[in-house]
């Protein structure tokens, strides 16, 4: 049974899957996309030798649909994600789905949800999770001949617990993706990769762990799930560039906005872990974080504390407000960064 809007707390969300009562499906069959559309059923029905349970042929997404102040709801730069899944996809030869068929599938997900989408006001969005899998009767080492893919959707609050209160981070002595692995694709693998060394940071009583570059272990590549920024005390905001960071959409957006509404000079470059004193703040960047203040890292028997272990230094505060001022629709979105849904 899928749950009811009137059941849901929109005031005490999590990141927790809620059954909604509908998701988008289209089924990848004969070399072509059909039965496209929407269906009630939570669950996939798919044969055991499938390439996604064996071999972890899958890929997926992240975005948001954003209720604003008037009522209307806004999508952020979905044709971004849309984009970046052809590339995961292209990278475990999966077919691709095209780029305007992703938007209008996430546009009917909303609408079909929209009363789950959070009312205006405290950061609240209805969360939407993209993916492909290769299915069928297939257990040899190859790509699959048919594939599912399906959007489902969630409404949600913070993802880090505390929102934009900073929280404590801790590098990792593992890898999640290697240099020429799949570090810059969005697929499962590299999250199955990272769930020990997440397990360690949260028992620790980390958010989360740092990733550290693959090859020398002494350059910061990003958080698990999200992207690493610092601002360095000449006003630059800092993010790693490796070929294993996954390309972030809330990081690039934030490179834009950083250069063009705050003034601020930006960089893509390397971030060496003992040279944490160039910053006077840092944070971590993504969809379901939005940005989370990075308080502290502790690398081994260091621990660097960044602007303050409990408030949001005023760069980081001013990027979020100016981020989520433009996705709920507050703030003018440079052009095209802003897609309505006619609910
Ligand atoms: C999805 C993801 C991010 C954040 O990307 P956004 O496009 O900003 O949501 C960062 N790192 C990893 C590993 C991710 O999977």
């Amino acid at each position: 049974m899928s749950v009811s809007a009137a059941d849901v707390d929109f005031n005490n969300l999590g990141f927790t899957y809620m059954n909604l009562p509908y998701r988008f499906r289209a089924y990848y069959k004969d070399g072509k996309w059909q039965n496209e559309g929407l269906t009630d059923d939570p669950d996939l029905h798919i044969n055991e030798g499938s390439t996604i349970l064996h071999y972890g042929q899958g890929v997926f997404e992240g975005l948001k649909a954003y209720r604003t102040k008037d009522g209307e709801v806004n999508l952020f730069r979905p044709e971004q994600n849309a984009k970046r899944m052809t590339h995961s996809c292209e990278r475990l030869l999966m077919p691709e789905y095209p780029v305007d068929k992703f938007v209008d599938a996430v546009k009917q997900t909303v609408v079909a949800n929209k009363d789950f989408v959070p009312p205006y006001g405290n950061g609240a969005t209805l969360y939407l999770r993209p993916y492909m899998v290769g299915v069928g009767g297939n257990i040899g080492v190859h790509p699959a001949e048919e594939y599912i893919f399906s959007i489902f959707a969630m409404p949600v609050g913070n993802y880090f617990k505390g929102g934009l209160t900073p929280t404590a981070f801790i590098t990792s002595e593992y890898d999640r993706a290697a240099h020429k692995g799949t570090g810059a694709n969005k697929v499962g693998g590299n999250y199955a990769a990272s769930l020990f060394p997440g397990q360690y940071a949260h028992e620790n009583g980390y958010s989360d762990c740092i990733y550290l570059d693959p090859v020398s272990h002494r350059k910061v590549e990003e958080v698990g799930s999200a992207n690493f920024f610092g601002i360095t005390k000449d006003n630059v905001f800092l993010t790693p560039k490796s070929p294993s960071i996954l390309p972030s959409v809330t990081k690039y957006s934030l490179l834009y906005l950083a250069k063009e509404r705050l003034g601020l000079g930006t960089k893509e470059g390397d971030v060496f872990i003992d040279q944490f004193d160039q910053f006077k703040e840092a944070g971590a960047c993504g969809t379901a974080a939005v940005i989370s203040p990075i308080g502290s890292i502790t690398n081994g028997d260091d621990k660097h504390v960044f602007y303050s272990e409990t408030e949001v230094g005023p760069v980081t505060k001013k990027l979020y407000d100016t981020l989520t001022g433009i996705q709920f629709g507050n703030v003018e979105a440079p052009e095209g960064w802003i897609q309505k849904v006619e609910v």
